[in-house]
């Protein structure tokens, strides 16, 4: 199982000179197995996504919410037009809004010029919901979802390949004592990625907007038994700098902790 983040940034995209290291496209993340690959929404990394070429024949696109740093970057993604891949975008119906309207909705000719379903030969579409179980090629994904997020939740997702299992939980806000239900999701995963967007003294200011401390996604990876925790959905205001100090953090609770950076590849 290959793993590469593209994007690892929450909120809006953000490019400065002290951003470099963690990188400032919105949340992507490929899985390849075999001839098929997993992406994780279609926040601005998937255009880098796109154009690195690992793109293989058999897509699924899954995408967690419908929050614009989510799905800002899909209309940019060449492979979805392309005739040689088969794509399917598979989403969670939030407030009777359903993956195709959203798609129907960024086709409008006034956001852009793409018509993604007019153009998309081989773009198909699927509602992905709480608890449902999908097999296609060499994934498994089972579907959790979080209400701890505004205002209509967040779909998590628990993706199996060749014996690896990786839980993604971004956009969700921790509980006190963490999250049972996403414990009980994310148990024993080789690698659980984790929305970690505020350190402590921020989180107390912003208690409600549906994002994570480093301390929060510390604690689930460890009740979970999980081998490794990335950090992700890091918060537009966060330098470098900033970002590592909440890596140090985490690691105090749960030392096989990385920041999830643009460009990290991970094979288990
Ligand atoms: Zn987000
Ligand atoms: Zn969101």
């Amino acid at each position: 199982m290959y793993i590469e983040i593209f994007g690892a940034r929450g909120t809006h995209p953000v490019c400065r000179q002290d951003y470099i290291k963690f990188g400032g496209n919105t949340t992507a993340i490929l899985i390849n197995s075999g001839e098929d690959s997993l992406i994780i929404d279609a926040g601005t990394g998937i255009i880098n996504l796109s154009r690195s070429k690992k793109v293989l024949k058999n897509v699924l696109l899954l995408l967690t919410h419908y929050h614009f740093d989510h799905i800002i970057g899909l209309p940019y993604a060449s492979f979805i037009y392309s005739d040689s891949i088969n794509t399917l975008v598979m989403g969670p119906s939030i407030l009777d809004v359903g993956v195709e309207d959203v798609v129907d909705i960024l086709s409008l000719p006034i956001f852009s010029p793409f018509n993604i379903t007019d153009r998309g030969a081989n773009l198909s579409f699927n509602t992905i919901q709480d608890g449902d179980v999908v097999e296609r090629g060499n994934f498994k994904i089972q579907a959790l979802h979080s209400p701890a997020h505004p205002r209509g939740g967040v779909l998590l997702y628990r993706i199996e390949a060749e014996g690896k299992t990786v839980v993604v939980a971004t956009d969700t806000e921790g509980y006190v004592g963490s999250d049972r239900r996403l414990i009980d999701f994310a148990s024993e995963a080789d690698v659980l990625i984790h929305d970690a967007q505020y350190t402590h003294e921020e989180y107390l200011r912003h208690q409600g907007y549906g994002h994570s401390t480093p301390e929060m996604a510390a604690e689930v990876a460890s009740k979970a038994g999980a081998k490794m925790l990335l950090l992700f959905h890091h918060d537009p205001k966060h330098t470098d700098a900033i970002i590592e100090g909440k890596e140090k953090r985490a690691r105090e609770i749960f030392p096989n902790t990385m920041a999830a950076h643009e460009g990290m590849v991970l094979e288990l």
